[in-house]
């Protein structure tokens, strides 16, 4: 991961549109993180549009967005076209690419940045580094069974500022929802698969495939937030076999 920055610093015209930031005090990296609907994409979305009134230029980017590929969605209705990070894509080199293209680039959006792969938070911090690039990431911080996402953990680790997403998500409690808990027919799951897309639609099977390709339409997954205790417990509440409305982030 230390060697990625040798490619950036060979090129003679990796800095050539860094935006205004020569008159700032160089870019910064900030994680925004929270359970699934507490507003990161909103909030993702309101940031992008409070730059882009102040003549910045950026770029949106997510993954696995509700969607689909290339759009970044909210559950309340907002949505932007997005470039979809792949686990292959090279964001620095994303980039470089609209730069030398003419179009600037002063910070980027990244929804979805716990799904990243580490080497593209390193490379997020790269373009915050070495070419003042603003970059706000906005992502759950753990997954189903409370672990941090690699990720997410690499945010917490290099981020100039990490805040917690305020728009409060309650348990069936009352408690502040601070976890998702991943439901499996119906019980709350504790091994796993980091990454499975929930969708309660069997209708909808290109939405219930696991990160290798394995086939879930079986099983009927779904997320929901619950405060840790009833998280470390397991308890789904009175209605959990009702509920049908929440997905993953
Ligand atoms: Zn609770």
């Amino acid at each position: 991961m230390t060697s990625s920055t040798s490619s950036l610093d060979e090129d003679p015209n990796a800095c050539v549109a860094a935006g205004d930031s020569r008159l700032r005090r160089g870019g910064s990296l900030k994680f925004f993180y929270g359970p699934m609907d507490c507003g990161k994409s909103t909030l993702a979305l309101q940031m992008d549009y409070n730059h882009a009134r102040q003549g910045r230029r950026g770029l949106v980017l997510t993954t696995i967005d509700r969607a689909g590929p290339g759009r970044l969605s909210t559950r309340i209705g907002l949505g932007k076209e997005a470039v979809d990070v792949s686990a292959d894509l090279d964001i620095r080199g994303l980039v470089r690419q609209r730069w030398q293209q003419g179009i600037r680039v002063d910070y980027l959006i990244c929804d979805e940045a716990s799904f990243y792969t580490v080497a593209q938070i390193e490379q997020l911090a790269d373009l915050v580094d070495t070419s003042d690039v603003d970059v706000y990431a906005f992502g759950l911080a753990t997954d189903f069974r409370t672990s941090l996402f690699p990720a997410a953990q690499r945010l917490f680790e290099l981020a100039d500022e990490v805040t917690r997403v305020q728009v409060e998500v309650l348990c069936w409690c009352g408690r502040p929802g601070l976890l998702n808990a991943r439901v499996v027919n119906g019980g709350i799951a504790r091994e796993g698969d980091q990454v499975v897309i929930g969708d309660t639609s069997s209708s909808d099977s290109a939405d219930s495939a696991d990160s290798s390709g394995q086939d879930l339409t079986e099983q009927d997954v779904r997320y929901q937030v619950l405060c840790r205790r009833h998280h470390r417990v397991g308890d789904l509440g009175p209605t959990a076999r009702q509920e049908g409305q929440l997905r993953l982030v």
